[in-house]
């Protein structure tokens, strides 16, 4: 095996990766380093998160940085804020031994001023996502004249965010680029475009099969109806006591609402979503990372390019649409060659849409039993029997009470003692699960209960949890439900109509088109009203108050190198589209 020295990093990396604990680099960084030690290679890493790549290009970068030369020399983009801050925080304690070389996180949704003054102290490397990189830009206040080498990291997911054309303003604003080095989960055809217009012969090295799972990772999952998934979700967690994971929810109102939930039935959860301010979702990131939390429920966007160690499960409430995100969301766990679990709640009627994506993603996916109550009482017994003999009681003060302790008890026997605890411990679990019902989804005499929920939506406009009918059955159909059936009403009751040339053949299913949309113009799904998807167009029903914003954070943005046309559709001149089209 090779080792970093054989690598030829400078000896203080090796220092500051062998105090982290690499013993050997990992296969992206075994191709990646000695090409990119060059520094005039350019670079293409097919490598997902969770592979190493963030040494990959940081070790190398630190080693040709020129330490005495006090101006920008590197620029790393990438995808998210959370993203930027942790490349800068690795790049950080990689470079420990290096204390002439400074580096500065730019991203938005923080004080620009304070970004400016850092970037005014002679950084060498500069760590950004798109937007606020641009911004810095036009303000003049930042120089990418003498910028060398150029990091994309993530590549697709910028893209797949609507950065290409930033990325490419930035790629011809680095005049002195010697060497471009892209990293990226997938190939999809807009990047292969952006490397072949910008790179020059690059090396190009695939780590794992590109799109395939974590071999890692352990995929299972679980069939129920739909009326149960909140239960399915809560028995998940129970039937695992030592779980330290992420559950992932398509919209933000379903990672509040069963935030909420759980808290209230007090399990140790959090969410993160949009609709948090940046202070909040940092209070509530770093409280995961200390794993002072034991849950985070998070949406796609919010939870992008997290790199949290020791993540033993990711839970999908709901499955994905999209396989990428199916291998982004399960990436969280099973890194740097620990053991992970990412565990689907499947409906009966998903069933399809799972066989494509366990086709797709090349792995072998389990199907599990829900457990039972008594499988679950039996876990947590089992879990507390072993927690109980592995306290270290080796030192402590308690030794003082000890004989207080022996006193009071020496007329109760030791199982009863034992009895007592346990009975302290479960008596939550076992009355809660005395009677739990069975949350399998059988196929034999039970239709009527698997599909009871849809026929009552149909009906009544409830949602898909059967109970929780607080949206009116919004989310499934992306609309106001039942109870609003005429659409393109054209502006009246206080809603506009808006029309935009994304649809399905963009690769948009309706819940991922509400979260792009949204997430895109910070809006509340509570604005929105009907939409109609079509092949290449899309008609939204918006409160007239929240058109201009969503107008104005999605027209003229680029989505897979297509550029974003969205206008109001009745003075726009879209044909409103006609019943049954
Ligand atoms: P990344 O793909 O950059 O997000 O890295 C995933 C995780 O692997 C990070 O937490 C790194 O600290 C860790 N890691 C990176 N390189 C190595 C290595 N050579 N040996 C062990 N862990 C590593």
């Amino acid at each position: 095996m090779t080792t970093f020295e054989e690598l030829g990093i400078d000896a203080r990396l090796i220092q500051s990766t062998t105090e982290l604990g690499y013993v050997n680099p990992t296969a992206i960084q075994e191709q990646a380093i000695p090409v990119l030690l060059s520094g005039t290679k350019d670079f293409i890493g097919l490598a997902q998160t969770g592979t190493g790549k963030t040494a990959a290009f940081g070790l190398p970068l630190l080693h040709i940085i020129d330490e005495k030369a006090k101006y920008p020399q590197a620029l790393v983009v990438c995808p998210t804020r959370e993203l930027c801050m942790q490349i800068v925080k690795e790049i950080e304690i990689f470079k420990k031994y290096m204390t002439g070389i400074s580096v500065v996180a730019v991203y938005g949704g923080t004080s620009i001023g304070l970004q400016i003054r850092d970037l005014k102290r002679g950084v060498q490397i500069i760590v950004a996502t798109p937007g606020r990189l641009i911004d810095l830009i036009e303000r003049k206040a930042i120089n990418l004249e003498q910028i060398q080498y150029v990091v994309l990291d993530e590549a697709d997911e910028m893209l797949n965010m609507g950065f290409q054309d930033d990325i490419e303003f930035i790629l011809k604003n680095t005049p002195q680029r010697e060497s471009t080095w892209l990293f990226s989960a997938t190939m999809p055809p807009e990047i292969r475009k952006v490397s072949k217009r910008y790179m020059k012969d690059p090396v190009e090295v695939t780590v794992g099969k590109v799109n395939t799972s974590n071999k890692s990772i352990d995929h299972q999952y679980y069939v129920t109806s739909a009326q149960h998934r909140y239960q399915t979700l809560k028995r998940i967690i129970d039937f695992n006591p030592g779980i330290y994971g992420i559950i992932f929810t398509r919209t933000k109102v379903d990672a509040q609402e069963i935030s909420e939930r759980l808290t209230r039935e007090g399990y140790d959860i959090d969410a993160l979503h949009g609709d948090l301010t940046q202070g909040q979702r940092d209070k509530v990131m770093g409280q995961f990372r200390d794993k002072t939390l034991q849950l985070l429920i998070a949406t796609d966007v919010a939870a992008r390019g997290i790199d949290v160690q020791g993540i033993t499960h990711v839970i999908n409430y709901e499955l994905p649409d999209d396989v990428e995100v199916y291998t982004h969301r399960s990436g969280r766990t099973g890194r740097a060659g620990l053991q992970g679990i990412c565990i689907s709640i499947v409906h009966s009627k998903e069933m399809y849409k799972f066989k494509q994506i366990e086709r797709i993603n090349n792995s072998k996916f389990s199907k599990l039993d829900i457990p039972s109550g008594k499988d679950v009482c039996r876990k947590q017994f089992f879990s507390f029997m072993e927690k109980l003999l592995s306290a270290d009681i080796s030192h402590g003060d308690y030794e003082t009470y000890v004989p207080m302790l022996a006193e009071k008890f020496a007329d109760v026997s030791k199982e009863d003692v034992l009895k007592r605890v346990a009975a302290m411990e479960f008596d939550r679990f076992l009355k809660y699960y005395e009677n739990a019902e069975d949350l399998n989804h059988r196929d034999k005499g039970r239709r009527e209960q698997s599909d009871a929920p849809d026929q009552a939506r149909r009906r009544d406009g409830r949602d898909r949890d059967g109970g929780r009918s607080r949206d009116g059955g919004r989310e499934r159909d992306g609309g106001r439900g039942d109870n609003r059936k005429e659409f393109a009403r054209g502006g009246g009751n206080g809603y506009s109509r808006l029309f935009v040339n994304l649809g399905t053949k963009d690769g948009f299913y309706k819940a991922s088109f509400l979260q792009y949309i949204l997430d895109m113009s910070d809006l509340k799904k509570d604005a929105l009203g009907r939409i109609d998807m079509k092949d290449m167009n899309s008609w939204i029903e918006i409160e007239k108050g929240a058109a201009k914003q969503m107008v104005n954070a999605l027209d003229g943005k680029s989505y897979n190198g297509r550029r974003i046309r969205m206008n109001d559709a009745d003075s726009g001149g879209e044909r409103r589209p006609r019943k049954g089209e």
